[in-house]
């Protein structure tokens, strides 16, 4: 038999969530009720006046090969929303429309990273970017842990940037950041960013700005965009998507701005090695959604926000699980460190699927998160309540060991 399987480390990544999805499957399959606090999958449906755009267009005949880097109509539109929310000044051509921001991310490090060239990448991140890295052939990352001391302010701007400088090697080609943060809630302050900024601009670093969250912030906190920052626009590939501030994660559709310089490879980027561009009916559809009413984004990220009180209030009052409090995105990160007396992490995951929640270990946020766990915030809110209820009245009752 031949070997089919390419060796590549990459191909043979896996993943926790889908682990714990299929324990939790299983759990419901056998007639348990789980609480789905796994998944970053908001629970909302697309607002209505965005499905008819699509279908209207999908009549009207936008059913051809895209432009490859989008309808100019949309990345026009996509100009001002920049220029007006994110504080980017850019033209049509420095935009390039993705499929979701996974996608964008994947163009971004096969743009900036060639053999031996590594990406600094703060955490705790995003679990998929480890494998978006990897598939930039023969470059490497490190992660260096730091949004948790910034969400709960024990690390001042000048640590921060002495931080950086301190972790930068030759091989260092970039940094990627993350604000509002998966997992933990971290929005970075202007101050914050100045400093990450000022050392990409002293060691003449790119930086990837990965904004999925920008509209889901809490407590009046201000989304900052790096790109927005002197210095930054020439260096910063920022990164957008449709999925989480519309709820429209199955479309597959976000974007990318990148400066002038990389014009000439996103382009072919995406017409011959990837997907030819993004379906122009989901186009105008997106369209639809940036010029349409933000009401529909609002009702959301304060839903996210009840949730995420609701969470807080119900876990009060136990010493078990210490949850820094989320200010943006729709996850809390919660250290579980004295419930866990020496386990592993996989252990308290299953014990607590065993009560119906269903969580996802910290280690897939980065190797050093081996006390904590991630509670996504994208469920009902009766669901996010009876989960704490049940996490609450456990450790009360068996206490922390
Ligand atoms: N960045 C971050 C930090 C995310 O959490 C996600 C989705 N979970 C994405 C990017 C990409 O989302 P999508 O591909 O649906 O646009």
């Amino acid at each position: 038999m031949p070997r089919l399987i390419a060796d590549r480390p990459v191909l043979r990544m896996t993943s926790e969530l889908g682990k714990v999805m299929a324990a939790a499957r299983a759990r419901e399959q056998a007639g348990e009720r789980v609480m789905h606090l796994e998944r970053g999958e908001p629970d909302f449906d697309t607002p209505p006046h965005i499905v008819e755009a699509l279908a209207a267009a999908a009549r009207a005949g936008e059913t051809h090969y895209p432009d490859q880097r989008g309808t100019l109509v949309l990345r026009q539109t996509l100009v001002e929303k920049l220029a007006r929310e994110n504080g980017i000044h850019c033209e049509p051509d420095d935009i390039v429309m993705a499929n979701g921001g996974t996608h964008a991310l994947f163009l971004a490090f096969q743009a900036l990273l060639g053999p031996g060239d590594e990406v600094l990448v703060l955490s705790p991140h995003w679990m998929a970017i480890p494998k978006l890295v990897g598939f930039a052939a023969g470059s490497g990352f490190r992660t260096m842990p730091l949004y948790l001391e910034l969400l709960e302010g024990t690390l001042d701007p000048a640590g921060l940037a002495a931080r950086l400088r301190a972790a930068i090697q030759p091989q260092t080609r970039g940094i990627y950041v993350n604000t509002p943060n998966n997992p933990t809630g971290a929005v970075l302050t202007k101050e914050q960013l100045a400093a990450i900024a000022a050392v990409a601009v002293e060691r003449d670093l790119w930086v990837i700005s990965d904004e999925a969250y920008e509209h889901l912030v809490f407590d009046g906190a201000r989304h900052i965009s790096l790109a927005s920052l002197p210095g930054m626009p020439e260096r910063t590939l920022s990164v957008y998507t449709f999925s989480k501030s519309y709820s429209m994660t199955g479309w597959r559709v976000g974007y990318m701005v990148s400066p002038p310089a990389l014009r000439a490879v996103m382009g072919p980027l995406l017409a011959f090695y990837t997907t030819h561009g993004v379906f122009p009916s989901v186009q105008s559809a997106a369209r639809a959604a940036v010029t349409g009413p933000q009401d529909v984004v609002e009702h959301m990220r304060r839903a996210y926000q009840e949730r995420r009180d609701v969470l807080l209030a119900g876990l009060a009052g136990q010493t078990a699980i210490r949850v820094p409090t989320p200010r943006g995105a729709f996850y809390a990160f919660a250290n579980v460190g004295a419930a866990l007396a020496g386990r592993d992490i996989w252990a308290l995951v299953e014990e607590w699927l065993e009560l119906g929640v269903a969580v996802l270990p910290g280690t897939a946020f980065g190797p050093e998160y081996r006390e904590w766990v991630r509670l996504s915030l994208a469920t009902r809110r009766e669901d996010v309540a009876e989960a704490a209820v049940r996490l609450k009245h456990h450790y009360l009752s068996v206490g922390t060991p």
